[in-house]
C-alpha cells in the first residue's frame, strides 16, 4: 500500500466503543505544511457518533474504574511498547502532517510520548496521600483518590502524538475513560495508532474522534455525561470551553498559551544563552507554548547578545531537501503563517523596533516563515505582550533586576520563563519572584515526565506530566468508619 493509500484508510479509524468506524460528518482536508499539498481527506465524527463515544465511555467506566493500578499500568506499558515499535512510521506521519523535520519527530516527539506512557504506568502504582487515622474519637478516616468518569481530551496541533500521550496516559492511569479529539489539522498519528490501541484496551475505555473545534469539539464538551474537559489550546478556546462546561458544572483542566520571558543578565554565559535562544526560540517553528520568544537582556550584554543572536538566527536552516539539515519546519497552515507575518509587520511599523533578521515568508512552497529577530522592543509593544506562536523573538533592554522582574510578570501568560546569570543569589531570587509555572536557570525548554508542566494566569491551570497530573484526573474522597470501643 502506498503512503497515500495508507493515510486514506484513516477515514475509517475513528475508535468508538471498540469499533474502528468511518466518520459520518463533513470531510476535512489534511495538509502537508511543508509542501502546502493536501495529504488526504478525512470525514469528521458526526454529533451522533460523538454521543456514542461518550456513552461507550460511561458504560465501560464502572468496570474500568475497578481495575487495579497494576492492571492499567500493564496496558499503558504495552501502549508505550507499540509506539516504540512503530516509531519510524509514526515519526514519518508526524513529519508529514506537521511539516516538522523527520529527525526531530523521531528523536524528540516519539520518545517523549513513549516515556509519558511509561512514567504514568509507574506513577499510578505508587501514589501518596494523607495518613488514615482516628481524627475523631471512635472514627477512622481515610482518603481515597477515585477517577471522575468520562474525560473529554482535546489536543492542539503543535506536537500531536506527544499531546495525545500527555492527555491519554494520566487519565487512563487514574481509571477514567477517555474520548480523545486531536486537532482537526493533525489527526494522523493517533488514527495510525487506533488499531493497536483497540487491541490493547477494553472496548469503550479509549475512544478517538476527529473534527473541528466548533463542531465536534463543542458536541463533546457539551455532552452531559462528560465529567472533565481537558484541553490544551488557545486562551480563547479555553474561555469558550469554560463557558460551555459551566452549564453542567464540569471540571476543566486548561493548558493554554504562553509568552516565555528569557532574562539574560550582564554576567550570563553569552554563548550558552545564544545557543539556547537560537534553538528554543525557533524549535518547532516557534509553535510552542514555552518558546523562548521574549528576551530581556541587561544593558551591558544587550548589544553583544543582539549581534551574536542575529548571526545564529540568520544561520538557522529550513525548507532544505535533506531532512537532517533542517533546524525548523513550516507553520501549520497558510493562515498561521499569515498571522505571524501580520504580527511582524505591525511590529516593524513601530519606528523604535529594529529588524535584525528574517521578517518574510519563504518564497518556495510550504507554509514557512523566516526565523525572525526583532530588537529594541518595548514592554508595551504588542510583539512583547501577545503570543505569536511562530519563529519570532523580541529583544528588550533592561537596567535593573527590579525592573525586569516587573516586566517579566507584566503578562497575561504564566507558563514558562528562564533566567540566565552566573550569580546563584540572583538566579534564586528572580526565580522565586517570577509568576510562571516553570522557571529554568541557565537553560530553557527542558520538560521531564516527573515534573509538572502547567501555568498561572491566563495560561490556564492544571498540571500536565508528573504525579500532579494524576491528581488532576482524579477526585479526593473521604471515607469515615465509626467503630464501637472494644477495649
Ligand atoms: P486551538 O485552541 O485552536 O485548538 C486546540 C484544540 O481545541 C483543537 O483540537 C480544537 O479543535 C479544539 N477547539 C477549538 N475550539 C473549540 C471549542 N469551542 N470547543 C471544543 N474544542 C475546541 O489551539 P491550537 O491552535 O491547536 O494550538 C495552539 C495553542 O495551544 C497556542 O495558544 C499554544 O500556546 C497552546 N498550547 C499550550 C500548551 C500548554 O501546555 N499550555 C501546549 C501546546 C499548545
Amino acid at each position: 500500500m502506498s503512503d497515500v493509500d495508507f493515510v486514506a484508510s484513516f477515514s475509517s479509524r475513528h475508535l468508538i466503543n471498540g469499533q474502528l468506524v468511518r466518520g459520518e460528518g463533513p470531510v476535512q482536508q489534511i495538509f502537508n505544511p511543508a509542501s502546502g499539498e493536501i495529504v488526504t481527506e478525512i470525514a469528521e465524527t458526526s454529533s451522533a457518533q460523538v454521543a456514542l463515544a461518550v456513552e461507550a465511555g460511561q458504560q465501560t467506566f464502572r468496570r474500568w474504574a475497578r481495575t487495579t493500578p497494576a492492571y492499567r499500568s500493564a496496558l499503558l506499558l504495552r501502549i508505550a511498547d507499540v509506539i516504540e515499535q512503530q516509531a519510524k512510521s509514526l515519526a514519518a506521519l508526524e513529519a508529514l502532517n506537521c511539516g516538522k523535520p523527520l529527525h526531530q519527530a523521531l528523536n524528540d516527539d516519539v520518545p517523549a510520548a513513549v516515556d509519558v506512557f511509561r512514567f504514568f504506568a509507574g506513577a499510578v502504582r505508587c501514589q501518596q496521600g494523607q495518613l488514615a487515622g482516628e481524627y475523631q474519637e471512635g472514627h477512622t478516616s481515610m482518603i481515597r483518590r477515585d477517577p471522575l468518569g468520562v474525560v473529554a481530551s482535546i489536543a492542539p496541533w503543535n506536537y500531536p502524538l506527544m499531546m495525545a500521550a500527555w492527555k491519554i496516559a494520566p487519565a487512563l492511569a487514574a481509571g477514567n475513560c477517555v474520548v480523545f479529539k486531536p486537532s482537526e489539522h493533525t489527526p494522523l498519528t493517533i488514527l495510525a495508532l487506533a488499531p493497536a490501541l483497540n487491541e490493547i484496551l477494553p472496548p469503550g475505555v479509549l475512544n478517538i474522534i476527529t473534527g473541528s473545534g466548533e463542531g465536534v469539539g463543542s458536541a463533546l464538551v457539551g455532552h452531559p455525561l462528560v465529567r472533565l474537559v481537558s484541553v490544551t489550546g488557545d486562551i480563547v478556546t479555553g474561555q469558550r470551553i469554560l463557558q460551555a462546561a459551566s452549564r453542567n458544572v464540569k471540571r476543566t483542566h486548561l493548558e493554554l498559551g504562553g509568552k516565555a520571558p528569557v532574562i539574560v543578565c550582564d554576567d550570563a554565559d553569552l554563548d550558552a544563552a545564544v545557543q539556547a535562544i537560537s534553538t528554543w526560540g525557533y524549535y518547532n517553528a516557534g509553535q510552542d507554548c514555552t518558546s523562548a520568544c521574549r528576551v530581556y537582556a541587561q544593558a551591558a550584554i544587550y548589544p553583544r547578545l543582539v549581534d551574536a543572536l542575529g548571526s545564529a538566527v540568520a544561520n538557522l536552516r529550513f525548507a532544505r531537501k535533506q531532512d537532517e539539515e533542517n533546524d525548523l519546519g513550516p507553520l501549520i497552515s497558510a493562515r498561521q503563517r499569515d498571522r505571524v507575518s501580520s504580527f511582524v509587520e505591525r511590529a516593524l511599523s513601530q519606528p523604535h523596533i529594529e529588524l535584525i533578521t528574517g521578517a518574510a515568508a519563504h518564497s518556495g512552497s510550504g507554509f514557512y516563515y523566516q526565523p525572525t529577530l526583532l530588537a529594541g522592543c518595548l514592554q508595551s509593544d504588542e510583539i512583547v505582550q501577545r503570543e505569536v506562536f511562530g519563529p519570532v523573538v523580541s529583544m528588550t533592554r533592561f537596567d535593573t533586576l527590579d525592573q525586569v522582574v516587573e516586566w517579566a510578570n507584566d503578562s497575561e501568560y504564566g507558563l514558562a520563563s528562564s533566567i540566565w546569570t552566573q550569580n546563584i543569589d540572583i538566579a534564586m531570587q528572580v526565580a522565586a519572584c517570577l509568576q510562571y509555572g516553570t522557571t529554568w536557570i541557565n537553560t530553557h525548554f527542558s520538560l521531564i515526565s516527573e515534573m509538572p508542566h502547567g501555568g498561572l494566569k491566563r495560561s490556564g491551570y492544571g498540571s500536565d506530566l508528573s504525579s500532579y497530573s494524576l491528581q488532576n484526573y482524579s477526585v479526593v474522597r473521604h471515607i469515615m468508619a465509626r467503630f464501637k470501643q472494644q477495649f
